[in-house]
């Protein structure tokens, strides 16, 4: 693992190390670093949908948007719920193409038993100070191979060591501050974790009844982080107007991802509608893990009122 500046310089270090050109397929429910950091390594991102459970990409519809210029996939595990990674590996091994998981959500998560941070060529994460383990500003790149650990940690580091200049390099690394900071926390993840899972469940109750749902992973294997509690409204207008309600109490929500990667303004992909539909309908409430579960219920009621309903 290459401790890294932030979860965005990763990305396009992760990129750059792969040698992918042309065209990397992609997910449009993402942060915005995920497509952008493919435009500044000058590929194209081919956005192809996401699932309406997960959130993530749509593997089955991943082998449809391929070309003789796709090079890789990009794909997020939105909130730390999985991609598909099995179907992406096997897709990925019969084309020929490298796998980079966006890792910014999934630290901490398993899959039978199996850190979801070691599926595909490379993940990357973020540890900015909004993750559930941060380092303040930093992030990583979960690398299996020696041969390319080193290419990135070069790659990090301006290409050099001492007189010696190897390759073209960025300023990517992080510092023994950060890295302080990131040891006062790393002991206190699993607690986090276990608040977390509680105030989630404490959510789930208080808002049970109302048009609203919840991305739900269907793999039971699952060893969830609960680094974000994502709604989704019946439609924006409601999530607008809820937004509003909440903010008017000093309560701070996210829209979280919107809008949909394939309609930022500098750069138009094909249409998606299922991620255009979720990203103008969720909204992220309020969620770390010193909230106490009576501001949950406080938040929950407001949400409540909203639809005109009482204790
Ligand atoms: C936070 C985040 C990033 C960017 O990470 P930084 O450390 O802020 O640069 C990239 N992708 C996703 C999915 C994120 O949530």
């Amino acid at each position: 693992m290459q401790f890294t500046s932030n979860g965005t310089i990763a990305l396009q270090i992760a990129i750059k190390a792969l040698e992918l050109t042309g065209e990397i397929i992609t997910t449009p429910f993402s942060y915005v670093a995920t497509t952008t950091a493919i435009l500044w390594e000058n590929c194209e991102p081919v956005f192809v949908d996401i699932e309406n459970h997960t959130f993530c990409i749509d593997a089955s519809k991943i082998e449809a948007a391929i070309t003789p210029r796709t090079t890789g996939i990009l794909a997020t595990h939105v909130y730390g719920y999985p991609c598909d990674v099995l179907a992406i590996e096997d897709i990925a091994q019969r084309h020929n193409l490298k796998v980079i998981y966006d890792g910014a959500h999934a630290f901490g998560v398993r899959i039978h038993g199996r850190s979801l941070l070691s599926y595909g060529d490379l993940t990357t994460c973020s540890f900015h100070a909004t993750k559930l383990f941060h380092t303040v500003e930093g992030g990583a790149i979960v690398i299996k191979n020696e041969a390319l650990a080193r290419k990135i940690w070069l790659y990090k580091s301006f290409g050099h060591i001492g007189d010696e200049y190897f390759t073209l390099g960025v300023n990517g690394k992080n510092s023994e501050f950060h890295a302080a900071m990131g040891l006062c926390n790393l002991p206190r993840v699993e607690g986090f974790i276990e608040q977390r899972r509680a105030l989630a469940e404490c959510y789930r109750r208080e808002l049970a009844g109302l048009p609203l749902q919840f991305p739900e992973p269907i793999d039971d294997s699952l060893q969830y982080n609960y680094s974000y509690f994502p709604v989704l409204f019946d439609t924006e207008n409601h999530l607008l107007r809820v937004k509003e309600a909440l903010a008017a109490q000093t309560i701070n929500t996210r829209r979280y991802f919107f809008p949909s990667l394939n309609q930022l303004p500098y750069h138009a992909g094909a249409s998606c509608p299922t991620s255009e539909d979720v990203s103008r309908r969720v909204l992220c409430l309020p969620f770390y893990q010193e909230l106490t579960f009576e501001q949950v219920r406080w938040i929950s009621q407001l949400v409540r009122n909203f639809y005109g309903l009482t204790g």
